[in-house]
């Protein structure tokens, strides 16, 4: 599927070394590929073929209020390394070949990049921000996954020094969120002069900026002065989600987590916690809605570790299930997890569809998924960058 839209049946896609260079009927393209010398042939038997997933709000080194969190927490840099490696391969073989890590612990996620891209560890292609910009006290101030900035010059600082250390896009916090204790999901964290420092040093040097954000007060402000993508998003209004489509901020919704009990009871989050997430569920969902509705540009992302085992599936799948359900169907949620992230991240040249040049990141499975979301949990064939991860049916996987 070249744009997200219409099979293509009895296909076949050329690969010559990390890149597809050929796709099409089956009776053209392999004539083609044999005339040019020996080619190795990999049939996927009847299988549908997607670009690998792409989920724009991951944590590798995630950790929430808990006994797992905490365990997470304690971890030194070596096995915090060792701990995110194993995530990356995870995601890897759950069928998502991209991701965007939207703060992550440490600087661990600049090695892992280096380390998965020089060949060394198994993993996704990684587009990170660094550790996220937050005020001093604000939303996940308490781990080493995010820098405390205060003042205009303080959040310019931060923004230069995630850049410095080699951040492709910006996160920001610019309101309170589900995991902090001493916070509402309402609470504004950021003035305006702060946001649009961030905003205007990210954007000049070339990088982009999402925005962890709740209320529509808030995100109408952002939104104006040039925020490129919301996180959450839990209380959008039409007003506001007007706005959002018409400059064109995306939105990456996270639904699963405010619907997430049996994950949270896994890693013993408190009660208070789960309450506030819970209970945000049907606001969150509502204001989902609204901005599909509105025409705003939708994205998948979990929040939670795309490779988690959630309802049956991965969370990157049981996500995109939900944003499929709760209004853009099947057709664009393929387009959500694929093509629509590659854009965002600039990436398109490379990434989201089976198409020459793009990179060969592609998944098999063997119902249609522009039809049905829940044919991504019958993935049994990845491969990334040419190099098959996984096949199940030849009992090949590279856990
Ligand atoms: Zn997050």
């Amino acid at each position: 599927m070249a744009d997200g839209t219409a099979p293509l049946s009895d296909a076949a896609v050329w690969l010559e070394g990390e890149r597809i260079a050929a796709v099409g009927p089956a009776s053209e393209v392999l004539p083609r590929a044999r005339s040019a010398g020996d080619v190795e042939q990999i049939d996927l038997d009847g299988g549908y073929l997607t670009p690998g997933l792409v989920n724009m709000h991951t944590h590798l080194s995630l950790s929430l209020p808990g006994s797992g969190g905490d365990e997470v927490k304690s971890m030194n840099a070596h096995e915090l390394a060792l701990y995110m490696a194993d995530g990356a391969r995870r995601t890897l073989l759950s069928g998502v070949t991209t991701v965007r890590c939207v703060a992550e612990k440490d600087h661990v996620d600049f090695a892992l990049r280096r380390a998965i891209q020089a060949g060394r560890v198994l993993g996704p292609r990684i587009f990170t921000a660094g550790r996220a910009l937050v005020c001093t006290g604000g939303h996940g101030h308490e781990g080493s996954d995010t820098l405390e900035c205060d003042g205009a010059d303080g959040f310019r600082r931060g923004v230069r020094s995630q850049i410095k250390a080699g951040a492709d896009l910006i996160k920001v916090m610019i309101s309170g969120g589900i995991a902090g204790e001493h916070e509402a999901i309402h609470t504004p964290q950021l003035f305006a002069d702060e946001m649009a420092a961030v905003i205007e040093t990210a954007h000049a040097w070339g990088r982009r900026v999402t925005a962890h954000a709740g209320p529509a007060a808030v995100i109408a402000e952002a939104v104006r002065l040039g925020l490129d993508c919301v996180e959450h998003g839990y209380q959008l209004t039409p007003e506001v989600a007007a706005d959002m489509a018409e400059r064109g901020t995306a939105l990456v919704p996270t639904l699963l987590v405010t619907r997430c009990k049996e994950f949270f009871d896994e890693l013993g989050v408190p009660d208070w916690m789960q309450c506030r997430s819970l209970d945000a569920g049907p606001r969150h969902l509502e204001s989902y809605t609204t901005a599909v509705r509105a025409g705003v540009e939708v994205l998948l992302g979990s929040d939670m570790p795309p490779f988690w085992n959630f309802e049956g599936t991965s969370a990157s799948v049981r996500e995109l299930e939900y944003m499929s359900e709760g209004g853009i169907g099947p057709a664009r949620a393929l387009y959500a997890g694929t093509l629509g992230p590659a854009r965002w991240l600039g990436a398109e040249a490379d990434l989201g569809t089976v198409e020459p040049g793009r990179f060969a990141d592609l998944i098999a499975m063997d119902a249609d998924p522009s039809q049905d979301t829940s044919a991504f949990r019958g993935v049994r064939w990845i491969m990334k960058g040419g190099r098959v991860v996984r096949d199940d049916l030849a009992g090949w996987n590279a856990w």
